[in-house]
């Protein structure tokens, strides 16, 4: 991915012992670990972990330079967690949600010989299962190995479609030629992908010839990644906030222009929230109930087994070779205060902090405190002016209990659905069902459904929903 060194438990715990205080330096400005220690006692109707990123390895390929975990061909493997290490701490991810998007990553994940059988295992527990991969090694056998262990998409990073930038920006002769072969590979096996990009000076030029090719290629989505400067990106810049702004309005309008075909994203800058509430008009995007997910709905693993907010946030929540992910994710004070904390600075008084709030990552690589001012933002609030709330009734990641009768089949389809999505479905399915007078919904009702209307923000349904619903279909 543009992160996969780059934007999703010991078989048995031996004894449950003392909450360790997360080794996380605080920034007092907002936060402090006292305060979260006395909010986790307030607090335990912990969200649900709706992503989860795991980064398998350090190992990789390529070495590209602005790689946030600092991945390399010198990387030997050292410290990273073994197969049943990972299998022990994927059944304590699961246990507290089987239905999560997992993303397995890098480094590059396509090192690890066990990738297929991790995959495999939440597969098989409900999890819906992407690989994040910088695409040089997806052959055509480590396709189909990737999709009978049930992977039901990928990511590869696509950087520019000049050979000199690409290769270039990610340290590999011939890069560009071999990704672009694996991603004509991926269209024959028909195996949904994601082009991931990051942005630099060097490509700004290009987003809207990516963006046409990744949707001229049937991407299910185009994800910009906006620099955040850690690992070996601390020694470069993004853009002036400035330059941000005018891509993010680019964004804006290539989402509009590729709706129905291919989902237009920008990553780690959620600032795009901003101009789409800017914007007149009715937009997909209103639908995103959260603001930057990270320790709130997302998390991510590190090779070693330590449990941190997001890929991009290297401060550690706890360490999963030592505690069960429940009790990190639910107690740990980071955590505890990326859910209840008051954002520091510009953001903090910014009329729009719940619908963008701003990339925590970068704010805690350039402030050093996670809930501190996100400084890639043009954007100077007064104030002084009303809270900008999120539109829909349900968002991706609100769950809703269904208030119509529900059949067994239905419900179980329901389940088989990723559980960010899980919410939106059920609202639409039955205000669907009302509209036509039906008392309970069925299978038969999820297949009109499936008809009739886009259950995804896309005209086109991502690949997680379509697939199952039509596995659904072939058994109805
Ligand atoms: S491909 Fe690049 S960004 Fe991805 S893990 Fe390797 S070095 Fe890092
Ligand atoms: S000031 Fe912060 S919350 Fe407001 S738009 Fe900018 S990044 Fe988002
Ligand atoms: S901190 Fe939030 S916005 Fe930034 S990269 Fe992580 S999930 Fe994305």
């Amino acid at each position: 991915m543009s992160g996969h060194g780059e934007d999703p438990v010991g078989a048995v715990w031996g004894g449950a012992g003392p909450l360790p205080i997360p080794d996380f330096p605080v920034s007092p400005s907002s936060w402090t670990v006292a305060d979260a220690e006395m909010s986790m006692s307030a607090h335990t109707d912990a969200p649900v972990p709706h992503v989860v990123a795991w980064n398998l390895t350090r190992r990789c390929n390529l070495a590209c330079s602005h790689c946030y975990i600092s991945a390399g061909a010198w990387h030997g493997g050292e410290g990273e967690l073994g197969t049943e290490a990972c299998r022990a701490i994927l059944d304590q991810v699961l246990e507290v949600n089987p239905s999560l998007l997992l993303i397995l990553s890098g480094g590059e994940p396509l090192v690890r010989d066990d990738l297929e059988e991790l995959a495999a295992h939440a597969a098989e527990a409900g999890a819906t299962v992407v690989v994040g991969t910088n695409g040089i090694g997806l052959t055509d056998a480590r396709i189909e190995s990737l999709m009978e262990a049930g992977v039901r998409g990928v990511a590869v990073s696509v950087d520019s479609l000049r050979p000199e930038y690409h290769d270039r920006f990610r340290h590999g002769g011939g890069a560009l030629a071999d990704t672009l072969a694996s991603v004509d590979r991926l269209v024959a096996h028909e195996l949904d992908f994601v082009v991931q990009t990051t942005l630099t000076r060097g490509n700004r030029h290009e987003v809207n010839g990516l963006a046409a090719w990744a949707a001229d290629r049937g991407a299910v989505s185009f994800n910009l990644y906006f620099l955040v400067p850690t690992g070996r990106g601390d020694r470069m810049k993004g853009l002036p906030p400035e330059e941000n702004e005018e891509v993010l309005e680019e964004l804006v309008a290539l989402e509009e222009r590729y709706r129905g075909r291919m989902m237009v994203r920008s990553k780690c800058q959620p600032q795009l929230m901003r101009h789409v509430f800017e914007a007149t008009g009715e937009s997909p995007l209103h639908n995103y109930r959260t603001r930057c997910p990270c320790g709130v709905h997302y998390c991510r693993i590190t090779p070693e087994g330590k449990l941190t907010p997001c890929p991009y946030l290297p401060a550690v929540a706890g360490d999963l070779t030592r505690e069960p992910f429940r009790r990190v994710w639910e107690k740990a004070a980071l955590f505890q205060a990326l859910r209840h904390g008051e954002l520091g600075g510009r953001c903090g008084r910014c009329e729009y902090r719940e619908v963008c709030g701003g990339c925590r990552a970068r704010a805690y690589a350039l402030t050093g405190d996670p809930l501190g001012p996100d400084d890639s933002c043009a954007y100077d609030p007064p104030g002084d002016r009303a809270l900008v709330r999120p539109r829909g009734e349900v968002g991706y990641g609100d769950a809703a209990e269904p208030e119509l009768v529900w059949t067994e089949g239905a419900r179980n389809r329901l389940n088989r659905i990723p559980s960010f999505v899980r919410g939106v479905v059920t609202k639409r399915v039955e205000a669907f069902a009302r509209e036509r007078g039906y008392q309970a919904v069925d299978l038969e009702v999820m297949a009109e459904v499936r008809r009739a209307l886009p259950v995804d923000f896309s005209k086109r349904l991502p690949f997680f929903l379509e697939r199952a619903d039509a596995e659904e279909v072939d058994r109805a």
